[in-house]
Parts: structure tokens; C-alpha cells; sequence
């Protein structure tokens, strides 16, 4: 079974409707009548991260960023933090990740008001439950045909930092700091919802292409990206397998009218964020690519799948 079949499971046994909800499970985050935007991010050492690769305080730093990027992606406002770690042993590690944690929180006002600590007898787990306020969330299910498709900052850098790793060599500095320390995206969110800018929107946390098919298939549509407009980052060296399903660039991909490519150039400006527009939204279905002579490549499986058969988790 892989990741998505067992997601839907699980949404089928736990998720019954209900009239205090606005957006169930099945976008980046759930928001309740009121405005309330709450998701939450879990990390698994020896799955997302290892402590080989990276200090205690930066997983800690990363979890909160990934959760908080989840928020962003909802064009929501964060205010709090809940935070869950089991450890195998050292309480003095606990402590390391909590002030990663914080230092996360930090960056948009978001404290740490509550969670729980455990011993664990097998590999580390930190999960970051984000709670924010949107008064108008931005959906993966709101893009229409002719549209823009744009994200924000560089792809790959992540991605090629756990490639160097998995590969037991060592990242290029510029990779294993994007690894360590995702981007702080919530201003960049907030500001294209409150400003009525993005139509759907998603971070990336999974491989563009995963992602891109999560807002076509919401939004019933085709995603058509440009693989001579990405953004690589410095990090990747060039790889554009790694850009498109590396993952964990916690970067904001969005589809906007093109009425409105000015007013996002500059408000990626004002906010000193590159916001590249990577290809457009098409009737009908699915993710295409398209090279640089305008040829349709295959783009792949495409990113992480935690449940697929051993193996095959990434593309061949
Ligand atoms: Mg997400």
C-alpha cells in the first residue's frame, strides 16, 4: 500500500464531516469555523533527518520550520506551537531541540505553549502541531486554466544535501544549510492571501512534481511546469532531478492570474524572496513537463513515499 492509499484510510475512519470544520483533512492544513488554521509535522530519526548529518538544536529548528511552512502555505498567521518529542535517552537533547524549536517559533511570534515528552525505545520523534488564524485561507483546490504557476525561492538545495548523506559523503555547505535551516516563508503566505494574489497554494515539502499533482488533482486540473524555468538552488549543483523530487525546500508554490505578475514580482521584492513563474495551469489532469525545446519529459514518480514497497520510495 503506498503512502496516499493508507492516508485516504485513515481519512476515511477518522474524518466524518462535521459543521465546526470549513476544510477537512486533505489540504496543508485544517481550518475551523472562526478561522482557526491547525496542522501538524511530525520528524522521524533514521527517516527525515539523522543525527549524523545534523546537530539536535537544527532538527529541532527544522521541525519547527516545516510545520510552520504548513501555515504559511495556508496564507495563515501562526500563534502557537505544541510540540511532542520522544527521545532514546539524554534529556539534555531534549532541551536542544526545544530551543531549536523556539528559535523557529521566534522567527514569526509563535511561542511554544504546551506538549509532551516521552522515552523512546527506538529512533528519535519530534511532531509540531501549528496553530494559526486565516480570514481567508488559500486552498491547494482554488487554481483554474490559465493561470500562473509560480514558487518562491530555489528548489533542490535539501534535496542534494540527503542525497550527499544517503550516499555516505558529505553536502555541499550551501545544500546542508538548506537542509538545516528551511526558509521562513509565513510573510510571503500571508501577504499573497491577504492580498487576494494566490488562487491555490502548497508548500513544498515532498518534491515539486508530488506536490504540483496535490493542487492539480484538488483543483482538477493540469499543472504544465518549464523545466528551463526553475530555480535551482546553488545547493543542488545543477540537478534537476533533485529539484523536481528532492523535497523539503518548504518553499511556497501558488497559481495566480497573469493580470497579477507585477504585483507578485513586487511584492517578491518588498519581501526579498525570488517568486519565479514556473508554467501554467491547463485543462485537464495531472502533472506535464515540458524541456527546454518545449517536449513533454516524463517527470517522474517524484518524491517520498513513506509506504511504498522497499525500495522504491524515490524514482529510479
Ligand atoms: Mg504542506
Amino acid at each position: 500500500m503506498d503512502e496516499s492509499t493508507l492516508i485516504e484510510r485513515l481519512v476515511a475512519i477518522g474524518w466524518k464531516g462535521s459543521r465546526a470544520v470549513l476544510v477537512g483533512p486533505g489540504d496543508d492544513a485544517a481550518v475551523l469555523r472562526g478561522g482557526l488554521v491547525i496542522s501538524t509535522d511530525m520528524m522521524v530519526e533514521g527517516v527525515h533527518f539523522d543525527f549524523d548529518w545534523i546537530a539536535p538544536a537544527e532538527v529541532g529548528f527544522r521541525a519547527g520550520a516545516a510545520a510552520l511552512s504548513d501555515m504559511a502555505a495556508m496564507g495563515a498567521r501562526p500563534g502557537a506551537l505544541l510540540v511532542s518529542m520522544a527521545v532514546s535517552g539524554d534529556p539534555a537533547m531534549c532541551e536542544e531541540l526545544q530551543r531549536g524549536l523556539r528559535r523557529a517559533g521566534d522567527r514569526v511570534a509563535a511561542p511554544i505553549v504546551g506538549g509532551d515528552v516521552s522515552r523512546s525505545p527506538g529512533p528519535a520523534v519530534v511532531d509540531v502541531v501549528a496553530v494559526g488564524r486565516a480570514r481567508a485561507p488559500v486552498l491547494r483546490s482554488g487554481a483554474e486554466p490559465g493561470e500562473d504557476v509560480w514558487v518562491s525561492g530555489e528548489l533542490g538545495g535539501a534535496g542534494a544535501a540527503v542525497a550527499a548523506w544517503s550516499a555516505g559523503g558529505r553536502p555541499a555547505p550551501a545544500a546542508r544549510d538548506r537542509f538545516a535551516a528551511p526558509p521562513d516563508r509565513v510573510p510571503l503566505g500571508v501577504a499573497l492571501a491577504g492580498r487576494n494574489l494566490a488562487r491555490a497554494m502548497i508548500d513544498v515539502s515532498d518534491g515539486l512534481v508530488t506536490d504540483a499533482r496535490r493542487i492539480a488533482r484538488a483543483s482538477g486540473v493540469e499543472l504544465r511546469l518549464r523545466q528551463a524555468l526553475l530555480p535551482l538552488d546553488p545547493g543542488a549543483g545543477g540537478d534537476l532531478k533533485v529539484a523536481l523530487e528532492g523535497g523539503e525546500d518548504y518553499e511556497l508554490m501558488f497559481t495566480a492570474p497573469p493580470g497579477t505578475r507585477t504585483r507578485i514580482l513586487e511584492l517578491g521584492q518588498e519581501m526579498t524572496v525570488r517568486v519565479t513563474r514556473i508554467g501554467s495551469v491547463e485543462s485537464g489532469a495531472g502533472v506535464v513537463l515540458e524541456d527546454r525545446e518545449g517536449r513533454r519529459i516524463d517527470p517522474g514518480h517524484g518524491g517520498y513515499d513513506h509506504f511504498a514497497a522497499p525500495g522504491g520510495g524515490q524514482a529510479p
